[in-house]
């Protein structure tokens, strides 16, 4: 089977993003399947436009994936859905399932309507694939692990089961009111970053002692808990897609790729989950996905992609994350500013150059 999967590089300076786009064929370049995951910020939208343009030489994508409404994976995919043909969306409308999960979240005092209008208006990204699709009368599935299949030739729905989508959704920011964008107008979130950057200092580590710690249950958001996890199997050469989620969203996608009959640590490509960032991944949910450490003069099995911006250092993508995923067995690239093909044997060549891998880093950042 014939596949080529693309990892664009999203967002300027320090903030990352996620957009990928795909293409796979079971008859040797005949036909071709075509997926977009994530459309990062506006301008990597136009980007993928002219990427499936120029690159697979077609308007149309079989299935675009809003993994989660975070703007530095949502925003990117309206433009393509103004742009190109696109013919099912996967993604999560919370507003839409407020029947779900009202109880539990309020008091009384709020609305069906005004919890179903803060849902839209917390989520404009999301909300705006949303409408397009209607608009465009292309059919929306709701991606649950649990939930009716896709039907997209190799893909797996692994996560999140609809259960576990309803407990991270009633802990969304724009439920609880605050939102990112009252977060940046205070001024909070630039003095963390500013914190954070000052406060890097270096430890050493070595192949055979780990510094990665496993992260703490909300290490992450429940925003990036609720991604779309992604499993395909190109005739048995096994690819995971991430997106943002955390220990635990993995550990669940973990245990229904097992339930489908596949087995771990037996993958081709997993990606790295949100752009590098020690807070989603340690070493009892690496071992598990991936396998243990394994001696350092062996051979790569496997490939992860880390999309992380091209300033986005030491957050994305942390040092000990990149080392825990070579440790055990991976070939580790980075986007940080340009695009990564990752690719099977005998599909079209482009002339690009072999992308470097990082090197194991013997000095990690010390900023527990
Ligand atoms: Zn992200």
């Amino acid at each position: 089977m014939l596949y080529e999967v693309d990892f664009l590089p999203v967002g300027e300076g320090e903030s990352s993003g996620d957009s990928i786009c795909l293409r796979y064929s079971s008859d040797n370049g005949e036909s071709w399947i075509v997926g977009v995951i994530d459309g990062g910020t506006k301008v990597t939208g136009e980007k993928v436009c002219s990427h499936v343009r120029d690159n697979y030489g077609t308007e149309t994508i079989d299935f675009i994936v809003c993994t989660h409404p975070d703007q530095d994976h949502a925003s990117g995919l309206s433009v393509v859905l103004e742009e190109m043909t696109v013919n099912k969306v996967l993604m999560h409308c919370p507003w839409d399932y407020v029947d779900h999960f009202y109880d539990s979240v309020t008091d009384g005092r709020v609305t069906k309507e005004s919890l179903i209008q803060r849902l839209k208006e917390g989520h404009p990204y999301a909300h705006r694939v949303y409408e397009l699709a209607n608009e465009k009368n292309i059919p929306v599935h709701h991606a649950f692990s649990d939930g009716e299949a896709p039907n997209i030739p190799s893909l797996h729905i692994v996560g999140p089961s609809g259960n576990y989508y309803l407990e991270q959704v009633v802990n969304f920011r724009s439920i609880n009111e605050i939102t990112e964008d009252s977060i940046e107008n205070t001024g909070l979130l630039k003095g963390l970053m500013e914190a954070a950057r000052k406060a890097v200092n270096w430890i050493s580590e070595s192949w055979d002692d780990e510094k990665l710690v496993d992260p703490a249950e909300d290490a992450t958001s429940n925003e990036n808990n609720s991604s779309i996890i992604l499993f395909f199997d190109f005739d048995g050469k096994k690819h995971l897609f991430t997106a943002d989620a955390g220990v635990q969203a993995l550990e669940e996608a973990a245990n229904k790729i097992e339930e489908l009959g596949f087995p771990l640590q037996e993958f081709s490509f997993v990606q790295t989950p949100h752009h590098g960032s020690k807070r989603n991944i340690g070493p009892t949910i690496l071992n598990r996905l991936v396998g243990s450490p394994v001696s350092k003069d062996s051979a790569a099995s496997f490939t992860t992609i880390i999309s992380a911006a091209k300033d986005g250092e030491p957050k994305h993508p942390n040092k000990r994350v990149a080392n825990a995923f070579a440790r055990r067995g991976a070939k580790v690239i980075a986007t940080q500013g340009s695009t990564i093909c990752h690719h099977a044997n005998g599909t079209p060549d482009r002339g690009w150059g072999k992308a470097d891998p990082l090197p194991f880093y013997s000095d990690v950042e010390d900023d527990d």
